[in-house]
C-alpha cells in the first residue's frame, strides 16, 4: 500500500522531523531583520546574516514547521541549474548570464561546505547529473542543452552516446546523455532541518507554528503578535498566494513524487545505477530522479500541473491518477521495476512567476525583500539567494549583488480563469508534444511544443 501524503517520504522517515515544534511567537516583537518561511531561503538568509553580523538580531517566522515547504519534498537536486539565465542572457548580456552560472556552479560546492562545517549529515553524494534522451527529438534537444552549457563555461560537461548512457544508467530507449559534475543527491528535510539547528546555534530566533496574514514595510503581522523591523523579507516561495496583495505574484506550481521500497543489490546491478547520480531527462513534461542512500529510487514529475486559484495541497497529499503516471513513468524507465512497491507518494509546491526567472530582491525604500520563483531548481538556488539577500541587507555591494538576477521585476499572472486553463493547456500541450514524439521519432522538437513555449513565456 503506497502511503499518500504526511507531508512528504522523507518526512516520515526522517525521525528528527518528528521533534516537537519549536515555540510559536506569543506577543509584539522586535528584530533587525524579520524573515517570513522557514524553508531554504529563509534559512540561508537568516544562516549567512548572523554569521556575517553576529549582532544582527535576525527572526524566522514559520506557518507550520520548518521544512513544511518544497524544501523538505523536493527530489533531492543539489545542483547547479538556475530558471531563467537565458533570459537573463537575452537582457543583460552573455557575461553576465555566465557570472550567474559560475556562481551557481559555485554554490552547489558552497552548500557541500556548509553541510560539513555545521555537521549536517543529509546523505549529500557527489555524483553529478545524468540526463537522458529517449527519443530522436530529445536527441536533438540535449545535444543544443549539451551545446548551450558548454556555451556557459560547462566544459566539464561529457556527452555519451547509447551505449555509454545505458553502462551509467540502463535507462530504457535511452539514445544519448549529458553528465555534469555539478550535482550532488541531497536528504532535502535533512538539509532543512540540520540548517535550521545551525541557525539557532548562531542565534537567530525561530518562531514555527506562526503564520503570518501581512507584510507591509516594517512588519509582519501575525495572529499572535506583529514584529517590527526594518527589513522584512519575503521566503515564502509556492506558497506566496496565499499572502494579502500576492495573490497573482508567483504561480504555485505542484510537482509530484513516488518513491519505492529499498531495491535488492541485484537490481542495482541490473540497473548499472552504481554512482547515485542523479537522473533527468528531456521530455517536455520532464523527470527528475535520485537514488536514496537506503537504496530506493525517488522520482517526480508534474503530475496534475497546478490547482484553481492558487490552492496548494493539504500536507503534500498528490492525486491517485499522478501516483499511477509517476509509477508508469518508472517502470517505462527500468521495465525491470514492474510490480515494484511503491511505499509513499507525495507532492509540494514550487513559485513560477509570469516570465519563468528565478530573482532575489530588496527594495531600499521600503525594506522588503524577497527570493524565489525557481521554478524547480531552488535547492542550490535559495542558497544563492539567502547569500545575496545578505549583502543586500548589509549594505554590501558585491559579486552577488551585481548578478542579473537582482532587483528584477515581472508582470503578475492573468486572473481566474485564464490562469488556470493557461497552465492547463501549457501541460496538455507538452504532454502531447512528448507523447508525438515518442510516436512519431520525429528527430526536431514538435511545433506544439515551441508553440507551447513561446505562448507561456517560459524560453
Ligand atoms: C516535489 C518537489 C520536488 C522538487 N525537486 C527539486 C530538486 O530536486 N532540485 C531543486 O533544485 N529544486 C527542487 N524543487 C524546488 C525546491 O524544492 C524549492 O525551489 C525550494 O525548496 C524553495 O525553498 P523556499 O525556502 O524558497 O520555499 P519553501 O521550502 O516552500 O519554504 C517556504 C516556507 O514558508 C512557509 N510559509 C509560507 N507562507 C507562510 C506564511 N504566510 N507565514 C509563515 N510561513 C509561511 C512554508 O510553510 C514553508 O516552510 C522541488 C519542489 C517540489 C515541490
Amino acid at each position: 500500500m503506497t502511503i499518500n501524503g504526511g507531508i512528504s517520504f522523507w518526512y516520515a522517515t526522517d525521525h528528527t522531523a518528528t521533534a516537537p515544534p519549536r515555540a510559536p511567537l506569543t506577543s509584539d516583537a522586535t528584530a533587525d531583520v524579520v524573515i517570513v518561511g522557514g524553508g531554504y531561503t529563509g534559512l540561508w538568509t537568516a544562516y549567512y546574516l548572523k554569521s556575517s553580523a553576529p549582532d544582527l538580531r535576525v527572526t524566522v517566522l514559520e506557518q507550520k514547521f520548518c521544512g513544511y515547504g518544497a524544501s523538505g519534498r523536493n527530489g533531492g537536486w543539489l545542483y547547479n541549474g538556475i530558471a531563467g539565465r537565458d533570459r537573463y542572457a537575452a537582457l543583460h548580456g552573455h557575461q553576465a548570464a555566465l557570472r550567474l552560472q559560475q556562481a551557481m556552479n559555485e554554490t552547489v560546492g558552497e552548500v557541500i561546505g556548509v553541510a560539513a562545517k555545521e555537521d549536517i549529515q543529509a546523505d549529500i553524494h557527489h555524483g553529478g547529473v545524468l540526463e537522458v534522451a529517449r527519443t530522436p527529438a530529445q536527441l536533438t534537444r540535449l545535444r543544443a542543452f549539451h551545446e548551450g552549457e558548454l556555451s556557459f563555461g560547462e566544459t566539464d560537461r561529457v556527452l555519451h552516446d547509447a551505449t555509454d548512457t545505458r553502462a551509467l544508467i540502463d535507462v530504457a530507449d535511452a539514445v544519448g546523455s549529458s553528465w555534469s559534475p555539478h550535482g550532488a543527491r541531497i536528504h532535502p528535510l535533512k538539509l532543512v532541518t540540520g540548517l535550521a539547528a545551525a541557525c539557532e546555534r548562531l542565534g537567530v530566533v525561530i518562531h514555527e507554528s506562526t503564520p503570518v496574514t501581512e507584510i507591509d514595510p516594517g512588519r509582519a503581522r501575525t495572529p499572535y503578535g506583529t514584529v517590527r523591523a526594518p527589513y522584512v523579507l519575503r521566503c515564502t516561495e509556492g506558497f506566496t498566494a496565499a499572502l494579502k496583495g500576492h495573490k497573482r505574484s508567483w504561480l504555485p506550481m505542484n510537482s509530484s513524487m513516488i518513491v519505492t521500497a529499498p531495491l535488492a543489490p541485484s537490481t542495482w546491478e541490473s540497473l548499472n545505477w552504481s554512482d547515485a547520480a542523479l537522473l533527468g531527462d528531456m521530455a517536455h513534461a520532464y523527470m527528475y530522479a535520485q537514488r536514496t542512500a537506503d537504496d530506493r529510487i525517488a522520482i517526480g514529475g508534474r503530475g496534475v500541473p497546478y490547482r484553481y486559484g492558487s490552492r496548494t495541497d493539504n500536507d503534500g497529499t498528490t492525486q491517485e491518477r499522478t501516483i499511477a503516471s509517476l509509477t508508469a513513468l518508472l517502470t517505462s524507465f527500468f521495465p525491470v521495476l514492474t510490480g515494484v512497491e511503491v511505499t509513499h507518494a507525495w507532492s509540494g509546491v514550487l513559485g513560477v512567476p509570469r516570465d519563468w526567472c528565478a530573482t532575489v530582491t530588496l527594495d531600499r525604500t521600503t525594506g522588503l525583500g524577497w527570493a524565489g520563483g525557481y521554478v524547480g531548481s531552488g535547492v542550490a538556488t535559495a542558497n544563492l539567494a539567502g547569500r545575496t539577500l545578505r549583502d543586500l541587507v548589509l549594505g554590501a555591494s558585491t559579486d552577488l549583488t551585481a548578478l542579473p538576477w537582482v532587483n528584477h521585476r515581472v508582470r503578475r499572472w492573468e486572473p481566474e480563469p485564464f490562469r488556470w486553463l493557461g497552465v492547463q493547456a501549457l501541460y496538455a500541450a507538452y504532454r502531447e508534444a512528448d507523447r508525438r514524439e515518442t510516436t512519431t521519432h520525429t528527430p526536431a522538437t514538435t511545433p506544439l511544443a515551441r508553440l507551447a513555449d513561446r505562448i507561456s513565456g517560459r524560453h
